[in-house]
């Protein structure tokens, strides 16, 4: 079983209230057993929800509230289930910042990216899970 952000499979739970689907995502779901989760939900914060961003090692909103409890509570989440679910994989969604993997915002609500992970893509990688991205399942299914 693979392990994905729920939003890549059609589930409206962003901070805006939408959803992010991918074709080669919904198409890998035909073939495989997928695990949707969302770590931001799943840490407790609402759906819509003021977009956050990582600093460092923290999750602050664009308000300024500190929201890094949240963040890794739904990392621990996001691993919990890995576990139980026996994910070796996590194709998740990119640039976020509970997601993303080796590349996010740099916290300055500003469109610039830096190089990191999320808080959740950084916890399943410690938990010895193979993370990618949906932009980089091509390379990984080629
Ligand atoms: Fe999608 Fe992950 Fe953000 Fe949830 S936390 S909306 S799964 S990118």
């Amino acid at each position: 079983m693979i392990l994905v952000s729920a939003c890549l499979l059609g589930q409206c739970c962003r901070y805006d209230g939408k959803s992010k689907p991918d074709p080669k995502v919904l198409e890998l779901n035909s073939k495989e057993l997928l695990l949707p989760v969302c770590p931001e939900q799943m840490g407790g914060l609402p759906t819509p929800r003021t977009p956050v961003e990582r600093r460092g090692e923290r999750a602050v909103d664009r308000e300024g509230k500190d929201r890094t409890e949240q963040f890794k509570k739904g990392a621990e989440e996001a691993c919990r289930l890995a576990k139980l679910y026996g994910c070796r994989t996590a194709i998740l969604k990119s640039r976020s910042p509970s997601c993303g993997c080796g590349q996010i915002y740099d916290g300055s609500f500003s469109h610039t990216l830096t190089e990191g992970d999320g808080f959740a893509a950084e916890a399943l990688k410690m938990a010895g899970i193979h993370v990618l991205t949906e932009e980089e399942l091509d390379a990984c299914l080629a």
